[in-house]
């Protein structure tokens, strides 16, 4: 099956590196290199920047309408297109098919609602205190160019959700994605090409992810920073951004809590925080990672998620029936490996999984974890990838502490039936999102990030769109 090479995108241009350099992708489920994207230097990030302000310069200059109009048929590109792209997407990222052609689909919704809500920029008058002749404005301006990070899990909706509020608020944005799966990303940009962007509004580029964050965040021409990744990078690109006075967001790891109460419906919470758990193979900021469950139920429950995880398909994720693929690279491997020895070695039950499966591709069993005591590593670090740690608790109180003593803040879930423990969970649960009797539903129209060392900033909903504008105050004496 055919997998493109990936080009860098400067000034409206696929174009390789000034010095040709490239770096070679691998399919995570066979371990063979697929192709080869193109590795930025100095002069072509150069070439970047000075085309990122020319593109800020025309697009600030353009109506919402207009700036909607082409987003929308971006939109319409990447649903056209979702299926082609999906294939390319399963290639480098391992995720089966149908997770891929929905990240794509998914996409559009993203680009689409970003559109809209372009035309919802509003500023504000305000009256004034010493005299009616003076208008007092509240003015809402695009911050200027924007440098965004993202990472290889979700290699389309990592740059979209960015991407999408960015151009809303009228920024333009150098885009440095992922060099393990390049093409993705990619597909998204030409969607954006093809559908009209002007030259310099977006630009795309790969190579040595320290080297270019290093150089791109001091640069005067970048105005903000948006960067989604692990928690001890996050730490390191903010502390730079905060030496430049750069605005930032951050969207950073968790360690998703999941609280089983006593009344809770045991099937839907296994359903529910099942799915959430092994999606695009564990490797989710907000998968479900430390599950606390009642200690009358914690038995039933461990064996239903068990029965659950030996129901899933582990293989390529182009083969016909794939529920769940291969890790993304060989380090995930690495990492399932040592914290499942950790917590096996302090006592915990492996009830399913716990192995690498075959010798080629990053295969790893879906795997449970019962009876976790809470120094084993998964239960503090972020596991990242398919296995799942199970403990017990008594009272609530005690789940609500357990959920709140990492630093994480990203995502939560809860099962219950009881308004009164929904309400307390809702209100002491310390995290961005939180989902009680449900999958995680992420959506555009949402606020999407975390709080605590899971960073700061929105991903979505209004707030999203906010954190790419400048508010400034303009008072008019009418003379
Ligand atoms: P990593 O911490 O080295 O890299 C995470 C991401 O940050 C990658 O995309 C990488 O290219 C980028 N990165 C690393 N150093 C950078 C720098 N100096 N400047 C700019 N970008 C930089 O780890 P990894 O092995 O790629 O991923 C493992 C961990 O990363 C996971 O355990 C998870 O905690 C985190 N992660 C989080 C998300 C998320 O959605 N929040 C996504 C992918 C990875």
């Amino acid at each position: 099956m055919s997998y493109p090479n990936t080009q860098l995108f400067i000034n409206g241009q696929w174009q390789d590196a000034a010095d040709g350099r490239t770096l070679a992708v691998v399919n995570p489920a066979t371990g063979q290199e697929i192709g080869r994207v193109a590795h930025a230097g100095r002069a072509d990030l150069d070439r970047a920047l000075e085309a990122a302000q020319k593109g800020f310069e025309t697009w600030r200059d353009m109506t919402p309408a207009e700036r909607s109009k082409i987003m929308r048929k971006a939109a319409g590109l990447m649903r056209e297109r979702a299926a082609d792209i999906g294939r390319m997407l399963t290639q480098e990222q391992g995720k089966p098919l149908p997770e891929a052609k929905g990240e794509a689909m998914a996409a559009a919704d993203i680009i689409e609602w970003f559109a809209e809500e372009g035309f919802r920029v509003y500023g504000r008058i305000v009256p004034s205190r010493t005299s009616l002749s003076v208008r007092q404005m509240v003015i809402k301006d695009p911050v200027g160019p924007v440098a965004a990070f993202t990472p290889w899990n979700f290699p389309i909706n990592q740059v979209v959700r960015k991407v999408g509020a960015a151009l809303a608020a009228g920024c333009s944005m150098l885009v440095k994605a992922p060099e393990e799966t390049p093409a993705g990303p990619a597909a998204l940009i030409q969607a954006f090409a093809d559908a009209g962007i002007p030259p310099g509004v977006l630009g795309l580029v790969y190579g040595n992810p320290a080297e270019i964050s290093s150089y791109l965040i001091p640069h005067p021409v970048i105005r903000k920073i948006t960067f989604t990744g692990s928690t001890p990078v996050g730490k390191q690109l903010a502390a730079l951004a905060g030496q430049h006075m750069k605005r930032v967001t951050m969207e950073l790891g968790g360690h998703a809590p999941v609280i089983v109460c006593e009344d809770a419906d045991i099937a839907l919470a296994v359903k529910s925080a099942g799915a959430a758990k092994f999606r695009n193979a564990g490797q989710v900021c907000i998968a479900p990672t430390r599950f606390l469950v009642h200690e009358s139920i914690r038995a039933e429950f461990a064996q239903a998620l068990a029965k659950h995880a030996q129901g899933l398909k582990v293989g390529d994720g182009l083969a016909e029936g794939t529920t769940m693929g291969p890790l993304a690279n060989p380090r995930r491997l690495a990492a399932m490996a040592e914290i499942t020895e950790d917590a096996v070695q302090r006592g915990a039950k492996v009830l399913t999984g716990g192995a690498r499966i075959g010798e080629s591709g990053n295969f790893w069993q879906p795997t449970i974890l019962d009876e976790v005591p809470l120094e084993a590593k998964v239960f503090n670090d972020e596991p990242f990838g398919p296995v799942a740690a199970i403990r017990s608790f008594n009272t609530l109180e005690d789940a609500i502490a357990e959920a709140n003593r990492l630093s994480f803040g990203l995502a939560g879930y809860a099962f219950t039936r009881s308004l009164k423990n929904a309400d307390l969970l809702t209100r002491r649960v310390e995290v961005g999102m939180l989902w009680v009797n449900m999958p995680a539903l992420p959506s555009a129209e949402l606020p999407f990030g975390g709080i605590k060392d899971s960073g700061y900033g929105s991903e979505g909903g209004p707030e999203a769109v906010d954190a790419y504008l400048n508010t400034r105050a303009v008072a008019v004496a009418n003379v």
